[in-house]
């Protein structure tokens, strides 16, 4: 899971070092990592082979809220090929001003079990309703949203 940019400056302001996002899942370990520069996520390319994917299997725009498809290039045993993580992310066309090459992600938007679907049928991201509103209310130590 991302950190919120409120939980980055809290941890950053209780241990007075910067902190740096990391993501990955438990089937193919790490599949992007911020830099130093905190901009976008660098895509962990020489290990893995990643698409950021449409509905329909197409890929997607810049900045377009995708599926996040992974391919194992370093697993020889048991490599997952077109794994779907079940994860939404946004491609970025940027480059990062670390100078490094591999390709950038805008972030990740959240699981794909964790959107709530308005009455319309449009979906909100959990992370994004907590990130976007429920955290600019004071007071609130904990919350829980619950679909039915
Ligand atoms: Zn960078």
């Amino acid at each position: 899971m991302m950190l919120i940019q409120p939980e980055r400056q809290l941890i950053e302001a209780v241990f007075g070092v910067p902190v740096t996002n990391r993501y990955g899942c438990e089937e193919v370990s790490l599949i992007a990592c911020e830099c130093d520069v905190h901009n976008g996520l660098h895509l962990n390319a020489e290990h893995a082979y990643v698409e950021l994917l449409r509905d329909d299997g197409s890929p997607c725009a810049p900045a377009e809220d995708s599926s996040i498809v992974v391919t194992e290039l370093v697993n020889r045993a048991m490599p997952m090929i077109r794994y779907d993580v079940g994860d939404r992310g946004a491609p970025s066309n940027r480059t990062c001003a670390c100078g490094r090459v591999l390709p950038l992600m805008e972030g990740v938007t959240g699981r794909l079990a964790d959107f709530l679907v308005a009455a319309g049928g449009s979906k909100v991201a959990g992370v994004s309703l907590i990130e976007c509103t429920l955290t600019r209310f004071a007071g609130i130590r904990q919350l829980q949203l619950v679909q039915e």
